[in-house]
């Protein structure tokens, strides 16, 4: 039940965290989100991203309407919020989560219950000033320090206290929901752990206590030798998964255990740039350019280094997934959590290969 001060508060345009005690998952309520260039009509219309550079608000030169970066990388003297910048990270100028002016800890822990204030850190990264060039075109030292410095954000973003899980994510192409063409990136830290990010969590530790190692390490090792490798590095891996939701759905996963995409190393940030931009490539050739989601799945924010700490940390093995977006999402889905995938991964993984 919604507790008595938020049923009895007005509707405004406060963000909102409400817990389904039904289903076990959480709903982020950001009105203000409406306001965005794609709103509801733009969407019913069509599912065009506004890819005009005359109003591009991520091109160089136009940074002031952006909110003032948070971080960037920029080649010469140039200074925050001008030109000269080679990626930006700026807040998200419509958050679905409201960025906390303290730490949120006193309020996460005071509020029980299945509501809570929507607060939280969005940010978005500017992948590079150019306009068209999105990962599968970027040079891989660029790529990589999109990568690095995304990392470099988690890294900084975990150290809140009240932050529990942290998604890293793109959406490329009008299909995915992208609102704007120009190439980004979004974070969105949550103060709570999502419903099926806590369900894998769980899934993996039983998994890997019953079996006493990580599953994905052993998966990893039994997938590349078979039908279903995509491509193969050193430190890499891309994989079509057994049970694939999507048509060419495709994992990328490190070959080194660990249950964070934070806990990259330097040394690692080249190798997944490189496999990432071999993987979208591929998809554009096999799958005719589609639009994708590209998500992070990683373990929640570890905090505490109690046993469950030390289970969720050597049985959740971080990964990508690119989830291409070439049919819809309905009912029988929705309904049941269930998909229906018209491609076997064996099939999209050797074209894929061949590609
Ligand atoms: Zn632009
Ligand atoms: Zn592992």
């Amino acid at each position: 039940m919604p507790s008595e001060r938020n049923f009895l508060e007005p509707p405004g345009s406060a963000n909102e965290i409400r817990f389904d005690e039904t289903g076990g998952h959480w709903v982020l309520f950001a009105p203000g989100r409406t306001a965005r260039p794609n709103d509801f009509k733009a969407q019913k219309a069509a599912a065009a991203p506004d890819c005009s550079r005359d109003s591009c608000p991520f091109c160089p030169g136009r940074e002031g309407e952006t909110p003032p970066e948070v971080a960037s990388l920029r080649d010469n003297e140039s200074v925050p919020d001008s030109p000269g910048w080679r990626i930006r990270v700026v807040p998200n100028k419509y958050p679905a989560l409201n960025r906390p002016t303290a730490p949120l800890f006193s309020t996460a822990a005071e509020e029980s219950g299945p509501s809570r204030a929507g607060l939280g850190i969005h940010e978005v990264v500017i992948d590079g000033p150019d306009h068209d060039r999105d990962w599968a075109d970027l040079p891989v030292d660029h790529l990589g320090e999109v990568l690095a410095l995304s990392r470099d954000r988690l890294r900084i973003i975990e150290k809140d206290p009240s932050i529990a899980y942290i998604q890293l994510f793109k959406n490329k192409g009008g299909e995915a929901g992208a609102s704007l063409c120009h190439p980004h990136t979004q974070i969105l830290a949550l103060p709570v752990v999502p419903g099926q990010v806590a369900a894998e969590a769980a899934f993996m530790v039983r998994r890997g206590i019953s079996a006493g190692a990580c599953f994905a390490c052993r998966f990893i090792a039994d997938e590349e030798p078979g039908p279903r490798l995509v491509w193969a590095g050193r430190e890499f891996v891309a994989l079509a998964p057994f049970a694939s939701r999507f048509s060419y759905e495709t994992h990328i996963l490190p070959r080194r255990h660990a249950a964070s995409f934070s806990d990259i190393s330097d040394g690692e940030i080249i190798p997944l740039a490189r496999t990432m931009r071999e993987v979208l490539r591929r998809l554009r050739v096999s799958a005719g350019d589609p639009s994708y989601h590209l998500v992070l799945r990683q373990a929640p924010v570890l905090r505490t280094g109690d046993e469950n700490d030390q289970h969720v940390s050597r049985f959740v093995h971080w990964r990508f997934e690119i989830l291409p977006v070439l049919g819809a999402v309905a009912g029988f889905e929705w309904g049941t959590g269930c998909f229906i995938n018209p491609v076997l991964p064996e099939q999209a993984a050797a074209s894929l290969r061949r590609s």
